[in-house]
């Protein structure tokens, strides 16, 4: 199943790269060493969302080389089009035009439920404490674009949406919205989510598994037997002393160092994080 992940994203990536690559043939500017560079850049973003799972197979499928070698400008603008996805060119390869409306309602209704920036309580006493949450708004358009480069054709793209959207203001689900405000799912991993992944901690647990960010074996047996990490009396809230907690843990430093857990209180909604 996880070679089958594999060769989807590789798959999508090239997709994208052909496109892009025919679009800089038809303009006459292509790049081909800014092509290489961002498909490059964007394998080892894919090999370490999938905890450095052999590339090979999507590496041999790169799209032909081109002729062409404009240096400078060329590359960086095939950079930003890297950080822009496909959203620099329309399904039918028409240059960018105006995003459309239903897509525009989209990220305001996805940035209305992330709510506003916020800065993460650390505990104290940890160390290392200065990520922030991302930004709503910004989150939001890139959680459109990737849904828009992977669901070209609106239906697709809004049934996705809905399930998106439904679980980040699913108020028995906290954890959903937070794990995407600070990174452990990333906007391109967005579309490819499954109610599953959203909803269930076995599942998180697995994928935390997969990318070697496992939690102790005992507590994902306990994950699996209760269906929810909820856990009472592990941690206190700081706001409301409550001790019904969510948590869920992930490498937001260099990997020798320990993992940072990010705790839900299911009382309030307070949330905080340690290393
Ligand atoms: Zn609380």
């Amino acid at each position: 199943a996880e070679d089958d992940a594999v060769r989807t994203k590789a798959k999508d990536l090239v997709d994208y790269w052909r496109q892009a690559l025919r679009k800089r043939k038809s303009s006459g500017d292509l790049s081909q060493p800014a092509l290489k560079r961002g498909l490059s850049s964007s394998l080892s973003l894919c090999s370490e969302a999938l905890a450095g799972k052999d590339l090979a197979a999507s590496q041999d499928s790169q799209p032909p080389a081109s002729q062409g070698s404009a240096e400078g400008p060329a590359l960086a603008r095939a950079d930003s089009l890297l950080s822009l996805g496909q959203e620099s060119f329309d399904a039918s390869g028409a240059p960018k035009g105006p995003v459309d409306a239903y897509r525009t309602k989209v990220q305001e209704k996805l940035a209305e439920a992330f709510g506003k920036a916020e800065d993460i309580e650390t505990k104290e006493g940890s160390e290392g404490g200065e990520e922030q949450m991302r930004d709503p708004v910004e989150l939001s358009v890139e959680i459109d674009e990737a849904l828009h480069s992977v669901f070209p054709k609106k239906d697709e793209y809004l049934a996705q949406a809905r399930s998106v959207l439904y679980n980040l203001k699913d108020k028995k689900n906290p954890t959903f919205r937070f794990k995407v405000l600070v990174g452990f799912f990333k906007p391109s991993q967005v579309p490819k989510l499954t109610a599953e992944d959203m909803a269930s901690i076995e599942k998180s647990n697995e994928r935390a598994k997969q990318r070697k960010y496992a939690m102790e074996e005992i507590q994902a047996d306990w994950a699996l037997k209760h269906g929810q990490l909820n856990l009472t009396g592990m941690f206190t809230c700081g706001k409301c002393k409550g001790t019904k907690t969510t948590y869920f843990q992930m490498q937001t430093r260099s990997s020798d160092e320990p993992m940072t857990t990010f705790v839900s209180c299911l009382t309030c909604n307070n949330r905080w994080k340690f290393c």
